[in-house]
Order: C-alpha cells, then structure tokens, then sequence
C-alpha cells in the first residue's frame, strides 16, 4: 500500500499511467501518426509534436472532468480493489483526507456504474445456486408471505465450481421464489448445457426442459447444518456467508433498495479477486472499447508497483 502511494503520488505519475493504458506501444498522433508528444500536465492533454493535435488523458474514461485530483481517484480505486470489506463512503472520505463527504460518495457512485457496465459471460460448467434473506428479523422464515411488505429480501446466489475451490459469482435480488422468477435469473446467469446444483426446492424443475443438467439434492434440515452436516451446495453456501459478513461489516445493514448495488460490488470482488489490476483499469474505465491492457504490457511496468494478489 505505502508503495501504490509513492508511486501514484503525483498528478504527472497518475497521467503517466493513463498513457501507458492509453498507448501501450508508445503514443501514436490519431491525426498524423506522428510518435513524439509532449505532456500538458495541467490540462491532461498530450500534444502531438508532429501536428499540435492534443489528445485527452482522461477521454473515455471516468475520470473525464473531474475536477478531484487523479492521485484521489488512483488510491480509492485502489482501495476498492484490493479492501476485502469493501468501501463505505464515510471511510473512503476518511481514508482519502477528503474535505467532503459528497466527493466520496460521488466517486463510489461511479465505480458502482463501472462495475454494472460490464459485459458479463454467463457462468458455465459446475454450478451451485442456493437462495438467502438479506435483512429484517424475519430472516429465515419460510413461505411466501413474508415477502409482503417485509424489509428483508430475497437474493438468488449462483457460484461456479472450478476444481475444489470457488470459481465466479452472481447475485441478484428476486421478487419471489416463482419457477418463472428463478429461470429468468439462470437464464440470464448461466450458460445453457451447465450443471445447476441446487437444494430440493420446488420451484427448480423445469431446468431440463430449459436446456440445464440438474441435480437437485435434499438440503440438511438447519439445525443439522449448525451441528455439522454437510450442504449440498456448500460453495454457495460459503459466498452467502461472505456476503452477509461484508454486508454487516462494512455497511451496517442496507436498505432493500439499495441492495442489487451493494450485491453488484461484492461479486465484482469476488470475480476479480485474483486479477486486481484488471479490477483498478476497469473501475477507472481504462481500457473501454478495447481488451484491458495486460500489466505486463504496459510500458514501464516494471517500476510500477504490483497489487497485491490478496482481495
Ligand atoms: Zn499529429
């Protein structure tokens, strides 16, 4: 961390890596071809030396008029990458210095709608999906009524399996536990000819018939699970925990309305855990409209720091 800082401690340093995401092989004039720039550091423009032509820095990405210093933008960018609980509003303005309040919250916002924007692959292969409540005292009752007018809702978890361990993650929160409810998430979530482990729900037939394996299995009764039986969706199981920790941890709670924002972030996290530099390039919208830039790629990579492989 004290690296990330020193490194991208300056407006020039931050420009320098926009540039590299920007030009990976070098500048090149989009008008005249030309290769050599000059840097105007204070309008976050290069400017070509062949044909003056000046190209936004900052073009394309979130970063474009912001009036908030890069370096602010780099560490909260960081920080939501690589923080395992996450980033309030209140802590990002406190962990950043910032005078007010509404400046973090206007950059989470944003890297909130980084995040949604992503074109998504569906899940494949091995599958789990389970359901949870969210929020309210009636966590954890069955039968539909509670739905109605209760704070606590829903959320539908699928959870790939990738050898042993946890492969990517998706969350939505749904209305009902309706047949038509659940294969509308699947649909949209996980790639035909999948296997989908679920627990014995009812309202998961039909799978087949939409092009699924499905292997629904009898879930332990609770109280089993709490003395040690094993889930029959357990990775599932696991990223439900997780969320809840982090929901309680870092946010204290979050009003039901809020909550498909919250479950974006968490599972942007979790599908990025392993790849946080391409994590820091998409919030920031570098490498919109073309493949992120592989680190190594970028030029001068080797005196910028590594993020660390942890979050
Ligand atoms: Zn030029």
């Amino acid at each position: 961390m004290p690296e990330f800082q020193s490194k991208f401690a300056s407006e020039e340093a931050c420009q320098q890596y926009l540039a590299a995401c920007r030009w990976p092989d070098g500048f090149v004039c989009p008008r005249c071809g030309n290769r050599r720039a000059y840097e105007l550091v204070k309008l976050r423009r290069w400017q070509c030396a062949g044909c003056r032509h000046q190209v936004s820095l900052t073009a394309g990405t979130i970063l474009h008029n912001t009036k908030t210093p890069l370096t602010v933008w780099f560490w909260a960018a960081y920080l939501m990458t690589t923080d395992k609980r996450g980033v309030s509003a209140l802590l990002l303005q406190r962990q950043l210095a910032l005078r007010r309040y509404e400046t973090a919250w206007m950059m989470l916002h944003k890297f909130r709608r980084a995040m949604i924007n992503l074109s998504r692959e569906p899940l494949q292969g091995d599958v789990e999906v389970d359901d949870t409540w969210i929020g309210g005292p009636q966590a954890g009752l069955l039968g539909s009524r509670q739905l109605k007018g209760r704070k606590a809702a829903l959320v539908l978890v699928a959870v790939e399996k990738r050898g042993n361990g946890t492969g990517r993650a998706r969350m939505a929160v749904i209305p009902d536990f309706k047949s038509t409810t659940l294969m509308a998430f699947l649909k949209q979530n996980v790639a035909p000819g999948s296997t989908v482990y679920t627990d014995g729900l009812k309202s998961f037939t039909g799978l087949k018939e939409a092009g699924f394996h499905h292997v629904p299995r009898s879930q332990p009764l609770r109280v089993d699970l709490r003395k040690g039986a094993k889930s029959v969706v357990p990775l599932a199981d696991r990223a439900i925990g997780n969320l809840q920790q982090w929901l309680i941890g870092t946010y204290h709670g979050v009003s039901r309305d809020q909550l498909q924002v919250y479950l974006d972030e968490f599972v942007f996290r979790h599908n990025r855990r392993r790849a946080p530099m391409a994590a820091f390039q998409t919030l920031l919208g570098l490498g919109t409209g073309h493949k992120p830039t592989p680190y190594e790629q970028i030029r001068g990579a080797g005196d910028l720091p590594k993020l660390s492989a942890e979050g």
